[in-house]
């Protein structure tokens, strides 16, 4: 499709303009990492800052690629490219150390969004290694788009079937009290800061991946390919 070529051409060209600034952010003393605006920050610079020590990592934390999911796990899309997409992407780009991978919440959907997010952050907290099976579980579980699926009961059972090592009083306490719900709110105040208008939405080093529902596992995997060779060149 002509409209994709184009996109797929933009996006690859916003990919070598991204590393060429992370390069630039090197230089200057930027630590994207840290959550601290570099020296002479621009506003583009605080959008490039990811705070990716915040978020729950799988891969390699030093991948020369980093891939951000904002996704909200009641979106159907979003379990879309958790099943379709992400499976291909661990194999050919996590397991193998080209990239890291992280998940923000960006709960915009309603009806128990905030909820699962505080679950999912709850999770990553106490117990960080027990995060992604839970995050699977969540998506492999979702119920549909228009039902408010996601109760207290729900995300307590769910986890006891799939991550017993978690204390089920204690995950049921921080969703009902809200323990990590500035946790869940800088997540969405930064998919706001970056004009995020739907989930999922992905990053690959700093720059939005242009992709949907049609699009294939190789435009991503060139894209992300791209980005890789760019980073470890
Ligand atoms: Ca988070």
């Amino acid at each position: 499709m002509r409209r994709m070529r184009i996109l797929m051409i933009v996006t690859a060209a916003l990919l070598l303009a991204a590393a060429a600034s992370f390069t630039l952010l090197k230089a200057m003393g930027g630590n994207e990492d840290s959550g601290e605006p570099p020296k002479a920050a621009t506003e583009d610079d605080e959008k490039l800052s990811f705070r990716y020590k915040e978020q729950p990592m799988l891969g390699d934390p030093d991948a020369p690629v980093k891939i951000v999911e904002f996704g909200d796990y009641r979106c159907i899309v979003c379990y879309r490219f958790d099943q379709k997409f992400f499976p291909k992407l661990k194999e050919q780009f996590i397991d193998t150390g080209k990239a890291a991978f992280y998940f923000v919440n960006d709960p915009i959907l309603g009806k128990g969004s905030v909820r699962i997010a505080l679950a999912a952050e709850s999770v990553y907290h106490r117990r960080p290694d027990a995060f992604w099976d839970y995050h699977e579980a969540i998506y492999a579980n979702q119920g549909p788009e228009d039902e408010a699926w996601a109760t207290t009961d729900f995300l307590v059972q769910l986890a006891a079937e799939t991550v017993p090592e978690i204390d089920r009083q204690t995950l049921r306490r921080d969703i009902e009290e809200g323990t990590y719900l500035q946790a869940v709110k800088r997540d969405a105040e930064k998919a706001q800061a970056l004009g995020i208008e739907g989930t999922p939405t992905v990053y690959v080093n700093g720059r939005m991946l242009t992709w949907d529902e049609t699009s294939h596992y190789d435009q991503l995997s060139q894209i992300i390919s791209a980005a890789y060779e760019k980073a470890a060149n």
